[in-house]
């Protein structure tokens, strides 16, 4: 793997910088306080392409590797996690699982405007009594002639207000051999008859971002609204939150930059008992473990994308760069504060932004707790790549399987 950037990696991450200095960062304290979410910036990010992430040329997108794609969305994060998240959705989420399921009409009609900025959308996974275990879910569809009729309520939904359709998903009963629900994965347009929202107001972070209850009451939606195969949703949500939480990874890596930036600056400039507070060992230590936070964040994000770019399987990878970038960029936030005294309690320097907008990552997309798990389940053998009788997994990509100990478990 190169670790250096080629010249036009550099110049796309230059475009990035400048934009989100010149248009995300004088503004996100404002629509911060206001809960707004920036619909002006984003499709001014889009625009420029930056919502095209991986998503091909054909269905609107930008066609970027994801190593390239991961410096985009650490520049863009790192002013903003917010327009980042919002500019990640076409490639993680919802857009891959419409990429790789849809059919070339729900690709054309639903990615493509998505990855333009034109349109957005929301995942609706979670439910008031299943987050972390998907497959648990009470919201039920059912057929009638050849629609689809969908019962339920959905928690926690990101771009509650601002979507024009949510990738929505529903049992059909339990499947009488394995007992487990059978999950269909549907796209549901918002301005369909039952459907309802209801934003959930004051949250602790992700202001700007309007997040609640989706309520679908007795929604018909037409055959062609099924993603994928009857019973394949489980699949399509695992599969996607793959690629959402490589976005979240690399969103955190820009987190963590800019608490460490902006702590070695207020470190060069504070001076208390006559000198920089830079230059006191507790300080240091600080900054320190954002350096190190910095640094491994990115490497296991790129090792991640770099794996997505060979076509190899990275969900272990990923979840290991989901759970180390997130918990990283709550810590750095967490110490940026601190270098910062007051001021990082202020709203007016905006440090404490990053710490409440780092807290949810830690929580969706997978837990922390899901993560370490799925961490430790493979290096025990537990888990395996390809299901229960797939390959023992390798300790990193380019290291050998674990040993055969392990392998016969
Ligand atoms: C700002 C924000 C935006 C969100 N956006 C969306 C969205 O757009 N779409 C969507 O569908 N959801 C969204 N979510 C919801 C999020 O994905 C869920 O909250 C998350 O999956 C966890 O589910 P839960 O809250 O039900 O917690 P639970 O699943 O009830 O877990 C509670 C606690 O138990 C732990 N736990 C659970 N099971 C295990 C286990 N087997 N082993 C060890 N520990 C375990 C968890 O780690 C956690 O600490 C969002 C959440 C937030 C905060």
């Amino acid at each position: 793997m190169d670790l250096d950037w080629s010249p036009e990696q550099q110049e796309l991450r230059a475009l990035a910088r400048d934009f989100a200095e010149r248009e995300i960062a004088p503004h996100v304290g404002e629509y911060d306080k206001a809960e707004r979410f920036p619909r002006e910036i984003v499709e001014q990010a889009a625009a420029l392409g930056f919502a095209g992430g991986i998503v091909p040329a054909e269905y609107g997108g930008a066609g970027l590797d994801y190593v390239t794609y991961s410096g985009l969305i650490e520049e863009i994060s790192r002013a903003c996690h917010i327009v980042a998240c919002a500019l990640t959705f076409p490639s993680g989420l919802v857009g891959n699982s419409i990429l790789t399921y849809g059919t070339e009409e729900q690709k054309q009609r639903y990615l493509k405007p998505l990855a333009q900025g034109e349109t957005f959308a929301g995942a609706g996974v979670t439910e008031a009594r299943s987050g972390t275990d998907v497959s648990d879910m009470d919201t039920t569809a059912r057929r009638d002639g050849s629609d689809w009729v969908i019962n339920g309520a959905k928690m926690w939904i990101s771009f509650l207000d601002v979507a024009t359709y949510y990738l929505t998903f529903a049992h059909l009963g339990a499947d009488e051999k394995s007992g487990r629900k059978r999950i269909c994965a549907f796209i549901v347009d918002a301005d369909l008859k039952g459907v309802s929202t209801h934003p959930l107001k004051n949250k602790y972070g992700f202001r700007p971002l309007s997040t609640g209850e989706l309520v679908l009451e007795d929604v018909r939606v037409p055959a062609d609204a099924l993603l994928g195969e009857e019973g394949q949703g489980f699949e399509i949500a695992m599969h996607s939150l793959d690629h959402g939480r490589f976005t979240v990874a690399a969103g955190g890596v820009g987190v963590v930059r800019a608490c460490l930036e902006r702590s070695v600056a207020y470190a060069r400039e504070r001076e208390t008992f006559g000198q920089e507070i830079g230059r006191y060992q507790f300080v240091q230590d600080m900054i320190a473990k954002m350096v190190l936070g910095y640094e491994t964040s990115k490497l296991l994000v790129l090792q991640a994308a770099w794996m997505k770019d060979q076509g190899k399987r990275s969900t272990r990878e990923t979840s290991l760069a989901k759970w180390h970038a997130t918990e990283s960029a709550f810590e750095a936030a967490h110490l940026a504060i601190q270098v910062f005294g007051s001021y990082g309690y202020s709203a007016e320097y905006g440090i404490e932004r990053y710490f409440r907008n780092a807290r949810a990552p830690i929580i969706y997309e997978g837990t922390t707790q899901i993560h370490k798990m799925m961490q430790a389940e493979h290096a025990l053998g537990y888990r395996r790549l390809n299901g229960r009788n797939g390959d023992v997994s390798p300790i990193c990509s380019w290291a050998p399987a674990l040993s055969p100990v392990h392998a016969s478990a």
